[in-house]
């Protein structure tokens, strides 16, 4: 039996055990577009890791507890990580709330508050019920959901605050996603969708109020399509039992070996080929000899046309990369694959 739901315990270690939540789920299962750690996921689920608020998190919590209507609150919990040092001093002496002066952090969250309420649109979306709790058990769990704006019988919607709208390379698909995608917000529409619609009987559009932290702030109210909510849902669907499985402690958690504390942990035991670390560019296979092989048929191919040998990092010792042609799988090649660096961090 799941413990019943409130503000205070809704992201309490019972609550996280008894529910699953979108956070909870991705972290298992990751995104469409984006793998994640189980190891760190079962860590998380059982409280196992201290949540430390770092800046840019607590920049999001500063203007989430703005529209919750709670940054008075907020900003005395968190006086001396929004504050300059100097000036806390200068306000224990006078007690004057004046004298307290924010980080630039935080004087850009409220500069991102001052963007947000400023737009009648945005405004207008960020105007329903806040922080609206709600549960439902759905692919043989019970799910917790909490809405930063609901409209009954209307529509959902999310509050984001982003580093920027900008896509972002997926490593999962080798291609740039969205950042909607990227993170799993279809995933959490869809659940909330269908968490509400089993309270309620309606199914509602789901919309995320995004702000960036870039400046000037980018503002953009987006609706993610029913498509793209179904295929999310799909993809819950389809991952729910073996993240329900590994929760719960019946199949081992795979540890991803890449993340924070999987690095943090990591202790060799033996040597490593370095077959293991070539790239798949886009082939499925992370060994595909052919790769290999139709660069050194290109260096070779070089060599005959210009009669000497040419650096390999000359674009003109390769002429026009016609011969790739020739070569299946490598047919899909592009300079780009062979000598640019995927981008990573966008
Ligand atoms: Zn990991």
């Amino acid at each position: 039996m799941s413990i019943a739901l409130t503000n205070e315990n809704y992201y309490s270690d019972q609550a996280n055990a008894d529910y699953m939540s979108v956070s909870q789920f991705k972290e298992f299962a990751g995104t469409l577009m984006h793998t994640a750690c189980e190891d760190v996921a079962l860590k998380n689920a059982k409280g196992l890791i201290p949540k430390i608020m770092t800046t840019p998190l607590l920049v999001g919590s500063y203007i989430d507890s703005f529209y919750e209507g709670t940054l008075g609150v907020f900003k005395k919990e968190y006086r001396d990580s929004l504050c300059t040092k100097t000036s806390i001093k200068a306000f224990e002496k006078s007690q004057d709330p004046n004298d307290l002066q924010l980080l630039a952090d935080f004087k850009k969250a409220e500069a991102i508050i001052e963007k947000t309420t400023s737009d009648a649109l945005f405004s207008e979306y960020m105007s329903g019920q806040k922080q609206v709790i709600m549960s439902a058990k759905l692919f043989g769990t019970d799910w917790k959901i909490k809405m930063d704006s609901y409209f009954p019988g209307d529509k959902i919607v999310d509050l984001k605050i982003m580093r920027s709208m900008d896509p972002i390379w997926s490593d999962k698909c080798r291609m740039k996603s969205d950042f909607i995608r990227y993170w799993g917000y279809d995933i959490q529409g869809a659940v909330y969708q269908k968490v509400v619609e089993i309270n309620t009987g309606k199914k509602l559009p789901f919309y995320i109020a995004c702000a960036t932290k870039e400046d000037p702030t980018n503002i953009e109210i987006i609706q993610i399509e029913q498509k793209y909510l179904d295929d999310a849902l799909a993809f819950v669907e389809q991952n729910i039992a073996h993240v329900l499985d590994v929760k719960y402690g019946r199949v081992a958690a795979v540890a991803c070996g890449n993340c924070y504390w999987c690095r943090k942990n990591k202790k060799l035991k033996a040597p490593i080929f370095m077959s293991t670390i070539v790239p798949d560019n886009g082939h499925g296979d992370k060994e595909d000899p052919s790769v290999h092989e139709a660069m050194m048929s290109m260096m070779n191919d070089s060599d005959t046309v210009n009669g000497a040998s040419q650096p390999a990092n000359e674009f003109g010792g390769f002429g026009a990369f016609g011969t790739f042609g020739t070569f299946g799988p490598a047919a899909a090649l592009t300079p780009y694959h062979l000598f640019g660096d995927a981008p990573t961090n966008e």
